[in-house]
């Protein structure tokens, strides 16, 4: 099949050299002239493991490029897919979706021949007999078929989601469009991933649903760790309790800072105006947003607290700043909140984190850089560790301790146990763990 993927950020580049390593003839379109320049050298635009190595051996093998021109990118391909941003519009929480009405236009006034629209972005339901609309009344000419195929991908995990994903999800509305998805995704059903064909609102409201259960479950467990934290238990030992049940599961039951990321804050928030509009209150929701909410701000005075209620003029080393670890994604990440607190309150940052440096610079303001944990921790009244990365998970205790002006740790991903901590001389402060804490 030839595809053309518009939009060559994280999930359109991702599923494009993944498509490509499937046998697919694959075009990346993008508008950013830096992005495609930086691909065409061989020099991957965002940080996710195993990509260059996978958009190496596609394009070497003919199968993968990259341009800016569209016209050229859709001419004579099977599907279109528009995987560009739909970020939240300022203000008011709903999906901004200018990116991908345009992507529409421009599709319908480029398109040499019928063509198979595929939105991977995560749109609100409706949006893709909207972008049907857009194609039909630009060129009505062209016998049209618009599908919703959400995306699932997890950055940091994204190849592999892509290639052994729990279920495709399909949204179409006719014969033609649904044979076109089917001979796509054929190398990934052979191998048993579920694929999925629905109705396309459906499809466009599944992908909200599974974001929005996720980010409940994130936010249930970090307030059980609170009253874990209060009443003398331990969170992690009560996550694993209820998550050994099937009905329940274990995963998405790790207390912490918060959800952030691109999608769960924006996607909540979308999927509470999409509520709205149709008068249907989604209460769980948004009891789940507003937790995440207050809980980022509340990781911030809970590290002035560990330091005795004062932060000024302390210094704080902080491990991690991205949203999560093996990305360097740094949109609505948690650190941002922190940082903004523990600023206010007049304290001296020092941070490192082993991707995410570059994406935060512009948005942390005026912090300082280090180049690993134990430059962090050197001189500091407390080392804050906001994002779990594997370079994070076995520090030598002693060496931390030696380094640091008052030795205390707070853990806020749970990493470490309190006794290890203890042992070494450092005052532990993890996460609803009230035995030990
Ligand atoms: P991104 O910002 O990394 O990439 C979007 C790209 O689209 C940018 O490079 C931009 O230059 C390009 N673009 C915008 N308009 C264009 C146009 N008209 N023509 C060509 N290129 C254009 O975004 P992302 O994180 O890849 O997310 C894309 C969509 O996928 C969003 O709707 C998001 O919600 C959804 N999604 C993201 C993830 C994730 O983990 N990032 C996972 C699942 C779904």
């Amino acid at each position: 099949m030839k595809i053309a993927m518009i939009g060559s950020g994280y999930v359109g580049l991702v599923s494009g050299a993944c498509f490509s390593d499937f046998g697919h003839d694959v075009i990346c379109v993008d508008k950013d002239a830096g992005k495609i320049a930086a691909l065409e050298a061989g020099r991957m635009p965002i940080f996710e493991p195993g990509l260059d190595a996978l958009v190496a051996a596609n394009v070497k093998a003919g199968r993968l490029s990259f341009t800016t021109d569209l016209k050229a990118g859709i001419a004579g391909a099977d599907a279109v897919f528009i995987a560009v941003g739909t970020p939240s519009r300022r203000g008011d929480g709903h999906a901004d979706l200018s990116y991908v009405f345009a992507a529409a236009r421009e599709i319908a006034e480029l398109a040499d021949g019928p063509a198979v629209v595929v939105t991977k972005s995560t749109v609100p339901v409706g949006t893709g007999d909207k972008v049907e609309a857009i194609l039909r009344e630009t060129r009505p000419d062209l016998d049209w078929a618009v599908v919703s195929n959400p995306e699932f991908l997890r950055e940091g995990a994204a190849i592999g989601d892509f290639k052994r994903p729990d279920r495709i999800v399909v949204g179409a509305e006719d014969a033609r469009a649904e044979d076109v998805m089917r001979a796509i995704y054929r190398p990934l059903y052979l191998n048993a991933a579920p694929l999925l064909f629905t109705g396309r609102r459906t499809a466009e409201l599944i992908k909200y649903a599974a974001n929005a259960f996720l980010a409940t479950k994130i936010s249930f467990i970090n307030e059980l760790a609170d009253l874990a934290e209060k009443v003398g238990a331990d969170v992690k030992d009560v996550a694993r309790g209820i998550g050994l049940d099937n009905r329940i599961g274990g995963k998405f039951l790790h207390a912490g800072p918060g959800y952030g990321g691109s999608c769960f804050p924006k996607d909540t928030l979308a999927l509470l105006r999409t509520a709205e509009e149709n008068d249907v209150p989604l209460r769980i929701v948004n009891a789940t947003v507003e937790a995440n909410d207050r809980r980022k701000v509340a990781m911030g005075h809970k590290v002035i607290a560990a330091l005795g209620g004062d932060a000024r003029g302390k210094r704080i080393g902080l491990l991690g700043l991205t949203f999560k670890p093996n990305t360097d994604d740094m949109r609505d990440a948690p650190s941002l909140a922190i940082v903004e607190v523990l600023r206010a309150a007049g304290a001296d940052i020092v941070a490192h984190d082993p991707e995410g440096m570059e994406q935060a610079r512009p948005l942390l303001g005026d912090i300082a850089y280090v180049d690993n944990a134990y430059d962090a921790a050197r001189g500091a009244d407390a080392l804050v560790l906001v994002t779990e990365w594997d370079a994070f998970r076995a520090l030598d205790l002693k060496r931390i301790a030696a380094a640091m002006a008052q030795p205390l740790l707070v853990d806020l991903r749970n990493v470490y146990h309190p006794d290890e901590v203890a042992k070494a001389g450092i005052a532990y402060h993890g996460i609803g763990r009230g035995v030990a804490g």
